[in-house]
């Protein structure tokens, strides 16, 4: 493979900077993170491609651009807590430790959870709490979050999500009819009312659960 701290730098530079990704805390750990160690062994020399890739049982890690999209619109600060919908490979949840903040993450699948487990600890990324359950219902033990982000497509925002976003909080989650295509949706929690704005569409796996498909 190329070398990886070039891959990265180019990475950033022609698919986050170019399409308008400016906060420095997110591309520095978009610069830093060995994405090729999060892709399945086979796929490591398309690590920093501009697309998905595929992480095993059907699912995917998300596209660089659109996980440095997300972590934007989540305008986490250090000492932040985190709750992530879709630990997947763990690099999203990777990114976002790496901004200084504590991150809960929840899997459904199992082989992807001990997966994601293992790679944390060879990293030794110890911010980073998972759990394998089923999402939708949140991780209520650590509630509230001050910021919560689903990287996985549901028809829905889930209840129990909204009801474990702190006062004032920030989520991230796709939401749409289709199960291709959803819309990228911002909830903005502020003195007990929410704002909902919409940030373009994406294509994500499904979010499989009571308070999914
Ligand atoms: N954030 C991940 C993206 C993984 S794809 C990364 O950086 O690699 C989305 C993941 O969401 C899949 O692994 C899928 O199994 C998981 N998922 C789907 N529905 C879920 C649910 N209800 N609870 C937890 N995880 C779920």
């Amino acid at each position: 493979m190329v070398d990886p701290v070039r891959s990265r730098e180019r990475m950033v530079r022609e698919q986050i900077e170019a399409r308008g990704v400016s906060n420095p805390a997110v591309l520095d750990a978009m610069r830093s993170l060995p994405r090729h160690l999060f892709v399945e062994e086979a796929f490591a020399c398309k690590a920093y491609s501009d697309g998905p890739l595929p992480i095993g049982e059907g699912q995917t890690i998300s596209q660089p651009f659109i996980v440095a999209r997300m972590s934007e619109l989540l305008q986490v600060e250090p000492g932040m807590t985190v709750l992530e919908i879709g630990t997947g490979s763990g690099y999203q949840a990777a990114v976002l430790a790496h901004m200084g903040v504590d991150v809960y993450t929840v899997e459904r699948i199992r082989n992807l959870f001990f997966a994601a487990r293992k790679r944390f600890m060879d990293m030794r990324l110890f911010s980073v709490k998972l759990k394998l359950d089923d999402g939708t219902m949140g991780w209520p033990e650590h509630a509230p979050y001050d910021r919560i982000i689903v990287t996985a497509g549901g028809p829905e925002v889930p209840e129990p999500l909204l009801e474990q976003l702190a006062d004032p909080g920030r989520m991230v989650i796709p939401v749409g009819d289709s199960k291709r295509v959803q819309r990228l949706v911002l909830l903005e929690k502020a003195g007990g009312q929410v704002i909902r704005s919409e940030h373009g569409d994406v294509a994500f796996v499904d979010l499989v659960g009571q308070h999914g498909w």
